[in-house]
């Protein structure tokens, strides 16, 4: 705090509270390296060691207090560390969730820094209008999708409230455990895009391999569009089914019994006029329509039976879409495991995962 004994204008004290928020923040300010970075560029071994290690180990479940915990053990200090001490819990959980790791450049507003001493670097990413984070000069530590997963990860905790257990779902989405990835076969899970990016607003959320779950993390992939060209799919194929068992060609003994059905009531309301006639005493009449009634109860029978089998398969793909838009999540993965076996996603290559720029041909829908 040399900046405030020098000089003691409110200038001066304003300069010096937003270092202090800086520092409390763990935000390295213009000048200073980066926890991870000997400079400005380029990157620190053993810190930047520290810190794939330190992801590996949330990923399997670790909390950012037991990372802490290990740290200071270590004697493992900031560039803002105050000397004497070692890392604190918010530096750790700051360099951690530093998107700078994967290059991606943020940019936290001075007054929302000065506001609070706990800013999230996450929410801050710095996009181009295309909605793409801009990218730093720098060297990374972790690739994008490694250092999103992370972030998933520590994010998927704080909404639950208590520490989840690794490898359970946050949310089952439509196609979660349904779509693989092409590289490990990996089911891919979900996660949801950082808060206040355009990607966030175009797609909310996406697919990815994740290594938690035993994948290889190579692959991610925008939801609401795989989920729209899988349904679609899904529908057309319905359709197709619904069509292939036409009205016309019913099975020729369910004419017959159907014919049987409407000869009974026929011979229903025969029966009646012949009593309103007083034509049939009334043991008669009663014998007669218990008889019919017996006859008609059987053959109703035999009709559901026969409607039930051939043309089943068609009228149930046929209510499936008529209905589809009214199904829950739960309804839909249903019927899309009753249809498809799996839907195989590869990657995008470089760069192009963020893109939404939808590509169909990189998805296959392996029918069962
Ligand atoms: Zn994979």
């Amino acid at each position: 705090m040399t900046i405030a004994n020098k000089f003691s204008t409110d200038a001066a004290r304003r300069v010096a509270r937003q270092k202090l928020a800086e520092a409390t923040g763990g935000k390295p300010h213009k000048g200073q390296r980066a926890f991870g970075w000997k400079d400005a560029e380029h990157v620190d071994e053993w810190e930047a060691e520290l810190l794939r290690k330190a992801r590996q180990d949330v990923l399997r479940g670790a909390t950012i207090a037991t990372i802490h915990k290990e740290w200071a053990a270590m004697g493992v200090r900031s560039p803002q560390t105050p000397g004497g001490k070692t890392i604190g819990y918010t530096s750790v959980r700051y360099v951690l969730r530093n998107p700078r790791l994967c290059g991606y450049r943020a940019y936290i507003p001075q007054e929302v820094r000065e506001r609070s001493g706990r800013v999230d670097p996450a929410e801050y990413l710095v996009e181009r209008t295309d909605g793409t984070p801009v990218v730093g000069k720098w060297e990374t530590i972790f690739t994008p999708d490694e250092w999103r997963e992370l972030i998933d990860e520590l994010e998927s905790r704080t909404s639950s409230g208590t520490g989840r257990k690794k490898g359970s779902a946050v949310t089952k989405r439509l196609l979660t455990g349904i779509a693989r990835c092409a590289k490990c076969g990996g089911g891919l899970s979900s996660g949801l895009y950082q808060h206040g990016t355009t990607s966030y607003e175009k797609h909310g959320y996406y697919y990815y391999c994740r290594v938690a779950d035993g994948g290889c993390g190579k692959l991610s992939r925008s939801g609401p569009l795989v989920e729209d060209y899988v349904e679609k799919a899904l529908l057309d194929d319905l359709k197709r089914q619904a069509r292939t068992v036409k009205p016309a060609e019913e099975d020729p003994e369910l004419t017959t019994v159907k014919a049987t059905l409407k000869q009974i009531e026929a011979d229903k309301a025969e029966a009646r006029q012949l009593r309103a006639d007083d034509l049939l005493s009334l043991a008669e009449f009663a014998r007669e329509i218990r008889r019919l009634e017996e006859k008609e109860r059987t053959t109703k029978e035999t009709v559901s039976t026969l409607s039930a089998t051939p043309a089943r398969a068609g009228s149930a793909a046929a209510r499936v879409v008529r209905e589809w838009k009214s199904y829950s999540v739960d309804m839909k993965r249903q019927e899309i495991q009753r249809n498809i076996e799996a839907v195989v996603i590869s990657g995008a290559g470089k760069g192009g995962a963020q893109q939404g720029v939808f590509r169909p041909e990189l998805i296959e829908i392996v029918w069962k």
